[in-house]
């Protein structure tokens, strides 16, 4: 087994392989092809393009085209529980910045404004957003990037391999020793990789989990996570600790992950329902509810 890592999308990129770590570089290396398409941050992407277009049309590649596509199915199956117009509200609270910030309630309010009045349209002369409107595809890009890298490994000949862009699971084929691969589910708060609850079978799929536990900073006793409530603009507080989302689709499953931290667990469920997908969620009361068919065994 090779493995190569980088740190992208904010976060560690790691895949494993039986193949030359010189293929899996390769693979690796169009991570920051998608970040240069997908990042609000970096000036000339096509969300910032769209960020800055004053209402205009915006011709955009057909990568971000499909994840704008898969989050505006997703905005309007969880009722807008997931919406990419977040960033009114990410921008506030700058969760990746050294020092986070705590809004206040009136840029609060103008952040859910602009979220209740976003809509998205697909034309021939391009994608149309409200003028003002801050779109922010940290809920799906990475999803869409592991599934594109994991594709590439494949056309490549690659038959056994994992990819884990910091929680976001994609499976190729098998474990080497022909037994399905098994992604451990992070204990809350424990420190990354240390200590597991449960594991997930997976072969040729995607396990991505999002937790409160993830990204977070603590002011006066109060934990602030960055999933945030578009109703609020507020870190959602709900009874899930963390979701996790099984599906042969890695841009779904990490969209869904995100929207059913949003939801709670019974709309959540419902919406994995919907969308024939399994799910294992941890709930604040150290519950754990999961899909009668997910493929999951408790480890402690
Ligand atoms: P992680 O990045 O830890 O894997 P997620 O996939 O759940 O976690 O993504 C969280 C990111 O999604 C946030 O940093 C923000 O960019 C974006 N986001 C936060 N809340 C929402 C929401 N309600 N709808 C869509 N995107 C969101
Ligand atoms: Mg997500």
């Amino acid at each position: 087994m090779s493995s190569v890592k980088g740190f992208h999308f904010n976060t560690i990129c790691e895949i494993s392989a039986q193949a030359d770590e010189s293929l899996l570089e390769e693979a690796l290396s169009l991570c920051p092809v998608f970040e240069r398409l997908m990042s609000r941050f970096i000036e000339g992407s096509d969300v910032w393009n769209l960020n800055h277009a004053e209402g205009l049309p915006v011709q955009v590649s057909e990568h971000t085209l499909e994840v704008l596509k898969c989050a505006d199915a997703l905005s309007s199956a969880s009722e807008g529980a997931f919406n990419i117009a977040i960033g009114a509200a990410s921008k506030l609270w700058r969760f990746t910045d050294a020092e986070p910030v705590i809004p206040t309630s009136e840029q609060l309010e103008k952040a859910i404004f602009e979220l209740r009045n976003f809509s998205i349209r697909f034309k021939d002369a391009g994608v149309i957003i409200p003028a003002g409107a801050t779109i922010d595809l940290g809920g799906v890009a990475k999803g869409y990037a592991c599934d594109r890298v994991a594709d590439q490994l494949r056309e490549r000949g690659v038959t056994n391999g994992i990819l884990n862009f910091g929680g976001n699971v994609v499976t190729i084929g098998t474990h080497p020793e022909g037994r399905p691969w098994k992604v451990g589910l992070q204990t809350p708060n424990a420190k990354r990789n240390e200590s597991t609850f449960a594991a997930v079978e997976s072969v040729d799929s995607a396990v991505v989990t999002s937790g409160i536990y993830e990204r977070c900073f603590t002011r006066n006793g109060t934990i602030y996570h960055h999933i945030l409530d578009p109703r609020t603009g507020r870190p959602a507080s709900t009874d899930i600790v963390s979701a996790t989302v099984l599906s042969s689709d890695s841009m779904l499953a990490d969209a869904l992950a995100t929207a059913i931290l949003v939801l709670g667990s019974s709309l959540g469920l419902q919406l994995a329902k919907d969308y024939g997908v399994q799910t294992a969620l941890l709930t604040t009361n150290n519950q754990l509810t999961y899909s009668a068919a997910m493929p999951l065994t408790l480890t402690e």
